[in-house]
């Protein structure tokens, strides 16, 4: 099964120049030869998709998503009150969304062991059509802690620990911590710190004995700090929140850099803690993150971290109020918008360095021979305008073609 995939300009995600009159030829689902449109002429029992005035990228990779959340302004009400059954639907409509948008790798970054697992080996076994899914399962947090409802309680290091090697056990894998409170849950603080350094470097050492890694949620600037301290591959939402109820930010450079020498990777979550929620639901970040938190600073401190060699990721934590699973390209959009990103630059950050974030950047994140055949090809130019990535005309998955000319194909 031969597939040649024509766009005006190809990016193949590993920052080079897009080239224009370029095609990609995919066998057996995977990418055979990149090259001028002209060297696959002698292939006549290949199928071919051709779309003139469009760019060809390597499919989205979204690093943070909640596929059992229902994504509405009563996201926390739903999640406590589905059934299981319920929960299971909502997550095969959230992968095919996802899909639809041009994600063809996600991480889910913390929903019920029993929804997850099965969803993502229903997506793997082509039951249920998604994108490959890479799931921590229940999120690790302390007793009444962040995401306690659908998590598991732990306190102390060994409590911690134990818990790790559980969540590997029944199939994780990524094992994601909370590192502090936050807003979706009651009663706990995202200012302050849930755990110690130790204990956080506990997670990380057994974690990697056992092959996997460590993303943890951090809004509290000392637990940011906590995190850069321990090794934590990969930084969730760092907002740097000051401990003061009434204060913003606390922004520590020298964390940055230590986060930058130590090659961990930050989700910013740019979407959820940003313009996209304000959009959606005026009001929304004063009202839930209380006072000081103004996005303009916010911006400034994603940028300097940017400055200072951050690799940023894109996350958009899908399933939570008001972030829906067909909005990946919010992301990249926003990191442009807001940080001075160049489109290329946000690109690059979505497709290759996210798949290295994840661990599977030998088999997706860049259109290069011999990796996986996932590509999106957007309408317009890419490399000049990021709102392009909002206008997805099709999406090859392993060589699979679920959209074509803007309809769902599956
Ligand atoms: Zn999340």
């Amino acid at each position: 099964m031969k597939l040649i995939v024509k766009a005006g300009r190809i990016i193949d995600g590993t920052g080079s120049p897009p080239a224009v009159g370029a095609a990609a030829l995919i066998e057996d689902g995977r990418i055979a030869a990149v090259s001028d449109v002209g060297a696959f002429g002698e292939e006549p029992d290949a199928e071919v998709i051709d779309v003139p005035g469009g760019t060809a990228l390597p499919g989205f990779v979204e690093v943070h998503s909640h596929v059992h959340c229902s994504a509405s302004s009563s996201a926390f009400d739903d999640l406590a009150g589905d059934s299981r059954e319920t929960l299971v639907a909502r997550s095969v409509e959230a992968v095919r969304a996802a899909l639809q948008s041009g994600v063809t790798t996600m991480r889910d970054l913390g929903s019920r062991n029993e929804v997850v697992f099965p969803i993502r080996d229903a997506i793997e076994a082509g039951i249920v059509p998604g994108p490959r899914l890479l799931a921590a399962g229940t999120p690790i947090t302390t007793t009444g802690g962040h995401c306690h409802m659908f998590g598991t309680e732990a306190d102390t290091l060994d409590e911690v620990v134990s818990a790790v090697r559980r969540q590997v056990k029944l199939g994780a894998d990524w094992i994601k911590v909370m590192a502090t409170g936050g807003r979706f849950t009651p009663r706990t603080n995202p200012r302050m710190p849930q755990y110690p350094v130790e204990t956080l470097q506990a997670a990380v050492e057994d974690a990697e004995r056992l092959g996997v890694r460590v993303a943890a949620h951090c809004h509290a600037a000392a637990g940011v700090r906590n995190c850069a301290a321990a090794g934590v591959h990969n930084l969730i939402h760092a907002t740097w929140m000051s401990e003061d109820p009434e204060g913003g930010y606390d922004y520590d450079p020298a964390v940055a850099d230590e986060i930058a020498e130590k090659g961990l990777y930050v989700d910013p979550t740019i979407a959820a803690t940003g313009a996209l929620r304000e959009m959606r639901s005026p009001g929304w970040l004063q009202s839930t993150l209380g006072g000081g938190f103004d996005l303009e600073r916010r911006y400034e401190i994603l940028r300097d971290m940017w400055d200072r060699g951050v690799k940023l990721v894109t996350g958009l934590d899908s399933g939570m109020d008001y972030l829906r699973f067909d909005d990946y390209a919010w992301v990249p959009t926003l990191m442009v918008e807001k940080l001075g990103l160049s489109p290329m630059e946000a690109i690059v950050s979505g497709t290759r360095t996210s798949a290295e974030c994840l661990g599977v950047l030998d088999e997706t994140g860049t259109l290069e021979p011999g990796k996986r055949a996932d590509v999106v090809i957007v309408e317009g130019d890419a490399a000049a305008d990021i709102r392009t990535l909002h206008r997805v005309d099709t999406v090859v998955k392993a060589g699979r073609v679920v959209r074509r000319g803007g309809a769902a194909a599956v």
